[in-house]
């Protein structure tokens, strides 16, 4: 999928909610952080359905479980279009604002999402919002998500544990610390993975951190090219 077809998607996804008075308002949004508050919701109902713990997701059944009252959330001030109690981009704050140094970022004290103006597209907001589900999160459901990940990709990627490997290694975790962001850590790289392979993007594309040549991670103990199971078919 193209970025043009992709965003076709999202806007005839939009128009759907739209009619169907699942937005605050049945009109059009006029500024640039509305525009992008619902391109974010749209992102999480196609797919973050994993990181929101919706029915029938890879690790949806957490909120249909006794212990459900553990993962207790805060009310929501208004009625939401996915309705329901996990993780959501819904009550996050959106800005379009320089970032120094950054094409986005995520600020867990004021649970905002910060867009660059010359980066403001779906690739840099999906990276944001990874970062702001697992803000979100409990550990126990960060640790059951990035289990479920795994074995999702694990069939798509042959040399996934060495990726992983590579990626936890602690000069590899140093040096994206250096980066001035926050965690980016496996969970956030199987989720990046698991965009890039749906969304058929390069590898790399919404994490940000693989050199230009397509498909390579660049980690301090040298290249690594991602070998896709279907590459080799
Ligand atoms: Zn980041």
């Amino acid at each position: 999928m193209n970025a043009n077809n992709f965003m076709q998607t999202i806007d005839e996804l939009k128009e759907l909610l739209r009619q169907d008075g699942q937005f605050e308002t049945n009109t059009r949004p006029t500024s640039q952080v509305e525009i992008l508050k619902e391109t974010a919701l749209c992102c999480e109902l196609l797919y973050f359905e994993d990181f929101t713990f919706r029915k029938g997701s890879i690790a949806g059944d957490i909120y249909v479980t006794k212990i459900k009252d553990i993962f207790s959330q805060p009310k929501r001030k208004k009625y939401h279009p996915l309705n329901h109690p996990g993780p959501s981009v819904f009550n996050v704050n959106f800005k379009i604002s320089e970032c120094t140094g950054n094409e986005g970022v995520y600020s867990h004290k004021t649970q905002t999402i910060t867009v660059h103006p010359d980066f403001n597209d779906f690739i840099t907001l999906m990276h944001e919002m990874i970062h702001a589900y697992d803000d979100q999160m409990t550990h126990a459901q960060a640790e059951i998500l990035t289990i479920m990940l795994y074995n999702k990709l694990k069939c798509k990627i042959k040399n996934l544990d060495l990726v992983l490997l590579a990626w936890a290694q602690y000069d590899n975790q140093k040096m994206l610390e250096q980066n001035g962001e926050t965690a980016h850590e496996v969970l956030f790289l199987l989720k990046s993975l698991d965009l890039e392979l749906r969304l058929e993007l390069p590898v790399g594309t919404i994490s940000g951190f693989f050199s230009k040549r397509k498909d390579t991670l660049q980690a301090p103990m040298g290249k690594i090219k991602i070998e896709r199971i279907s590459d080799n078919k």
